[in-house]
């Protein structure tokens, strides 16, 4: 039997695996990257677009296919992180991938409020093989990001 949470999270990723938010693609992204799972077989091309001072998270738009559990924790990011400063981001990044190396242990509701949405991930946390499917786009934006700043910097 489920917990009562267990069938909440359950829910959101369900729910995000269709809403798919932020897929297409830019015309002229700042940065671009692109991650395989190849355990799991999941992909993405995940873009980028800064602000023009270069602190803040303007737009992401992404493309990709795999399990729900990849495809839900990309659209949770991308709706979570859309505006958000670079630093914000990597509060952010770094709370859900302390969360993942949990296995499964109970998060803080400090770190559940940050978290909002993506905590559901929390119970994917106890299954090794999936962790890597809820952490492919969070990967595939810190490198897209990494790659719009070099790009701002070389145009100076
Ligand atoms: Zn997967």
């Amino acid at each position: 039997m489920l917990s009562n949470l267990e069938q909440l999270y359950q829910e959101i990723i369900l729910d995000a695996s269709k809403e798919r938010y932020g897929e297409g693609l830019l015309e002229t992204p700042d940065g671009e990257s692109f991650q395989v799972n190849p355990t799991c077989g999941d992909q993405v091309t995940m873009q980028v677009e800064l602000s023009e001072d270069g602190e803040h998270i303007s737009e992401i738009a992404w493309d990709g296919h795999g399990c729900s559990i990849s495809q839900a924790s990309i659209s949770i990011m991308t709706q979570m992180l859309e505006g958000k400063s670079l630093e914000e981001a990597d509060k952010i990044f770094h709370e859900f991938r302390q969360m993942m190396d949990a296995r499964g242990s109970e998060i803080s509701d400090e770190t559940a409020d940050l978290l909002e949405d993506a905590s559901a991930f929390q119970g994917v946390s106890k299954f090794p093989a999936r962790i890597k499917c809820a952490l492919l786009g969070w990967m595939a934006l810190r490198e897209a990001t990494d790659n719009a700043l070099e790009n701002k910097e070389n145009k100076g």
